[in-house]
């Protein structure tokens, strides 16, 4: 069933950069509303506890202490079809291969420091918000 939420994380490269307001304000524009938004720098264990479904990729080691690099924006977003519309707004997963206009084309450097994290289905988004926060934030 369609929640018409997802999740997101602006990432440590694009908040390092200065780019958190510049994606917020793309996020906005693309008619999204913020239902829950928190700054965090991750632990190791709670970055690896978010992505243990790439645990057995070859590069989890790296993405995990990239994410651990610096603070982060997390966020749950409201919009109808949020998941499939927030995909098409970020783009591909690596920035060389993203349609122009979309953040990790504006934001991105690499394929690991993309800028956003979007979830890639309604199942992963509330299982990904639940993650980051409590029943009474994500009202
Ligand atoms: P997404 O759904 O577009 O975020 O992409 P994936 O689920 O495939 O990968 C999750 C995250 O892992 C990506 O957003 C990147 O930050 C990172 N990632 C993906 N592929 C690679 C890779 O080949 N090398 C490294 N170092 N990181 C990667």
């Amino acid at each position: 069933m369609a929640t018409n939420r997802t999740f997101t994380m602006i990432k440590p490269d694009a908040v390092g950069n200065g780019y958190t307001g510049k994606i917020i304000d793309d996020i906005l524009a693309a008619g999204f509303t913020i239902k829950a938004m928190k700054y965090i720098h991750l632990t190791k264990a709670q970055a690896e506890g978010f992505y243990a479904v790439h645990s057995e990729r070859s590069f989890f080691g790296e993405l995990v202490d990239f994410m651990c690099s610096g603070p982060i924006v997390a966020a749950i977003l409201e919009k109808e079809n949020a998941v499939e519309d927030f995909r098409k707004l970020i783009g591909a997963t690596n920035p060389a291969n993203a349609e122009e206009g979309t953040i990790r084309k504006k934001y991105a450097k690499s394929i690991e420091a993309n800028a956003v994290h979007g979830s890639d289905s309604d199942e992963n988004a509330e299982i990904e918000g639940n993650y980051y926060f409590s029943a009474i934030e994500r009202f």
